[in-house]
């Protein structure tokens, strides 16, 4: 009888989260996948990302303000590093925020 109640529960919080899961990642792989292009900064030659330019760096963040992983970015190591230096000082002098 336990093993009974246990499977249907399970299996159908399994089912749901799943699903919920793939379908979300589906989305999030298919705008991020570029081959072709360097990432942002490189492309332009930029050394220093500037703190003060709330307009780049906006786009490095989701509206509820956490920074882009890289393969969502399209950034590279050196870059993101750059890059999440900056939002965290702009972060700091308030003019991005830490949570919305
Ligand atoms: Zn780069």
């Amino acid at each position: 009888m336990p093993r009974m109640l246990k499977k249907p529960i399970g299996t159908n919080r399994n089912s749901s989260f799943g699903g919920g899961r793939q379908t979300r990642k589906k989305r999030m792989g298919t705008p991020g996948a570029r081959e072709r292009t360097q990432c942002r900064f490189c492309r332009n030659s930029i050394k220093y990302i500037d703190y003060k330019d709330v307009s780049t760096l906006q786009k490095l963040l989701t509206n509820r303000g956490k920074i882009y992983s890289r393969k969502r970015s399209g950034n590279c190591a050196g870059c993101q590093r750059k890059a999440k230096k900056a939002i965290k000082r702009a972060r700091y002098i308030a003019i991005l925020p830490y949570t919305t």
